[in-house]
């Protein structure tokens, strides 16, 4: 079983939410301590993170912090496909280098907006234990966000050993980690079509279950009907599965707990969703509470709520 955060409230350095807390994410990669499943989290990390203006976060003052993604505010309704902002569409002169000729950047460095306006966030993967990576360090000490998810992995058997299996997973605005497995996966009862199935990011439960999970956002349903849906249609068919799903848009985090821990700390304006507490005193944010096994936990910046999930309930979220 892996381990993942979540978080919401002022930006910090990724380094004082992961790194620096005593029996934080970064040390549960090899030291976790309420783990249910599993010894050490050494086979990939990633964090997620949201660029400013945070979706949560009232609007900043305009001219604040300079001119774009930094400063501006809501962006609204510009075409992200096309580009019309950011690198990709700056148009290439004779010294361009090779690569940067017309449009034809890659997607990574232009700046697309969300369907909702905000940039979209990014992510660092790696297939590595999160405290052999040369470069995590810089990047946690220099990269603030407000919005937040990472995870640290344990490899479940059969599954892709590379990047592309470490949450988090993203779909558009949305991240998304998986903290659990699914036995014989590969057979499981699925409405997913074969193109959604050829497009799945690796071979593993948690790639197939947030093609599931990000199916139904798409269709409009709530971050928590979405999950707690699936939590039932996988448990009916596989009643061992451990689903501790977790799942962010940068304004709210659902999560479940289904098979192994969840935890939370909250004060108006901040909120952290962790599969185990740190150590962390005196910061203002309250003390951990445990979530039950079997619920849905829902969150923002204004509140937490956890709802009991039954495996026979019909989804009123
Ligand atoms: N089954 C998932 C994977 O292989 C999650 C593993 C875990 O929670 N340890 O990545």
């Amino acid at each position: 079983m892996c381990r993942h955060l979540a978080y919401l409230g002022p930006p910090v350095p990724l380094r004082r939410l992961l790194v620096d807390p005593p029996g934080g994410l970064y040390e549960q990669s090899w030291r976790p301590r309420r783990q249910r499943h599993g010894t050490v989290n050494a086979d990939g990390f990633g964090v997620g993170w949201y660029p400013e203006p945070y979706p949560h976060l009232p609007r900043q003052a305009e001219g604040a912090g300079g001119t774009g993604a930094a400063g501006g505010g809501r962006r609204g309704g510009t075409d992200g496909a096309a580009g019309s902002t950011g690198p990709a569409a700056r148009p290439a002169g004779p010294d361009a280098p090779a690569g940067l000729v017309g449009s034809s950047a890659p997607a990574a460095l232009a700046e697309p907006p969300g369907d909702d306006g905000f940039p979209l966030p990014a992510r660092y993967r790696r297939a590595l234990p999160v405290w052999a990576d040369q470069n995590f360090g810089e990047l946690a000490r220099t990269i603030r966000s407000g919005a937040v998810l990472a995870a640290v992995r344990s490899a479940t058997e059969g599954t892709t050993p590379d990047e592309s299996a470490a949450a988090p997973f993203r779909d558009g605005r949305w991240l998304f980690s998986h903290n659990g497995a699914v036995a014989d996966w590969t057979r499981l009862p699925t409405t997913l079509t074969p193109a959604e199935l050829l497009a799945l990011e690796a071979h593993s439960d948690s790639a197939l279950l947030w093609a599931t999970v990000g199916r139904r956002l798409r269709q409009g349903e709530a971050p928590g009907s979405a999950l707690a849906g699936v939590v039932r249609e996988v448990a009916a068919a596989r009643p061992t599965a451990r689903l501790n799903f977790l799942l962010t848009d940068g304004r709210c985090i659902a999560a479940t707990a289904w098979g192994d821990t969840l935890w939370y700390r909250f004060r108006p304006g901040a909120v952290v969703v962790a599969s185990e507490p740190d150590d962390v005193l005196g910061d203002g944010l309250g003390p951990w509470q445990e979530v039950p096994d079997r619920s849905l936990l829902l969150a923002t910046t204004d509140g937490v709520r956890v709802l009991a999930l039954r495996p026979e309930r019909k989804d009123t979220l």
